[in-house]
């Protein structure tokens, strides 16, 4: 068997990743750097080259002798714009001010193979395709749950950008009127009831109805009344829930009450063959999916019964972002 070779960067404001990815998805080599260590973005890419250099030399691959053989650089980053090749003002990396282009810094340094950039969302949707659940798809979305809610769109095989590359924002769409207040400063958006955060708040709200239960001690996982509201994370929620803590329960049904709605609302605009789900608060399982599907069922158009189903990706949490980077280049 012959394989093709990518690099796939994950960009984040604390780390960037880096990882030699083989044709079948499995990720050869791997390489860190510090990314608010960089004070300017030349410098940055410079110190990424070289990264890629030594992932090269290190695997040692018959036919990978340098970067000209590779297939291409993909990079998973914020606020990245796909149709310039560059990510503009990214919110937590603020050291690198205004348009940092990529695909001219690539070239500078002496790269010749394409060099592609998207978010992370949607970064993580292609790699659904090349590597994951989604490899025999032509029409799906993946939404991640974290301390946000974002998605990717794939149509036709295709991811969408729409007119200004951010097509796809689905955690913004606004799921109750006048409701929560959202980080992006309208109210109501799925964001803030569907993300780690929106999970901590709806379970605050339940606690503050319901009360903690009486003998929540006596039962492991639990969460009792003396847990301050700054104590609660949603993973402590979905423990809770799988130890079958009543108010968690409540709490997941919620949530996945929303999210129902929200996935019901999706498959109106671009009638996928599944939605794929990944994300940390994914990972509590049945007392999410199960109100989710329930609540999806309920609320999707005749039309659309039984053409689209709810999965978890299939993809490995720590390579996702990996493995969805080096995804781009397929594109
Ligand atoms: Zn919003």
């Amino acid at each position: 068997m012959k394989y093709s070779y990518s690099i796939g960067i994950d960009l984040g404001g604390t780390n960037t990743e880096l990882g030699l990815v083989r044709s079948d998805g499995h990720i050869v080599a791997r390489r860190n750097l510090s990314t608010k260590d960089y004070t300017d973005f030349p410098t940055f890419v410079d110190d990424m080259v070289k990264a890629i250099a030594e992932l090269i030399a290190s695997a040692g691959i018959e036919g990978l002798s340098s970067m000209d053989d590779l297939q291409g650089i993909g990079i998973g980053a914020p606020n990245a714009d796909p149709t310039r090749g560059c990510m503009v003002e990214p919110p937590n990396l603020t050291q690198f001010k205004g348009v940092s282009n990529f695909v001219e810094e690539f070239k500078r340094c002496g790269v010749t193979v394409p060099v592609a950039v998207d978010n992370d969302a949607n970064a993580a949707a292609l790699g659904e395709m090349v590597y994951g659940g989604a490899k025999e798809m032509k029409h799906f979305i993946l939404i991640t749950l974290g301390t946000g809610v974002g998605s990717g769109i794939v149509v036709d095989g295709q991811l969408v950008h729409g007119s200004t590359g951010t097509a796809g924002e689905l955690g913004h769409n606004i799921l109750i009127p006048d409701g929560r207040l959202c980080t992006c400063g309208r109210k109501g958006c799925l964001e803030t009831y569907t993300s780690a955060r929106g999970i901590v708040t709806t379970y605050i709200e339940v606690r503050n109805e319901m009360g903690a239960p009486a003998d929540a001690k006596e039962h492991p996982g639990w969460i009792t009344a003396e847990t301050t509201d700054a104590e609660i994370h949603s993973i402590t929620v979905g423990i809770a829930a799988n130890a079958g803590d009543p108010l968690a329960l409540e709490t997941f049904r919620r949530v996945g009450h929303w999210l129902g709605i929200a996935c019901a609302n999706a498959v109106t605009f671009s009638a996928p063959e599944c939605i794929f789900l990944m994300g940390g608060p994914t990972k509590v399982g049945e007392p999410l999916l199960k109100p989710l599907r329930e609540s999806f069922d309920e609320h999707l158009l005749n039309i659309y019964q039984g053409s689209c189903r709810i999965e978890m990706s299939k993809l490995n949490a720590n390579e996702v972002a990996i493995l969805g980077a080096a995804a781009l280049t397929n594109q």
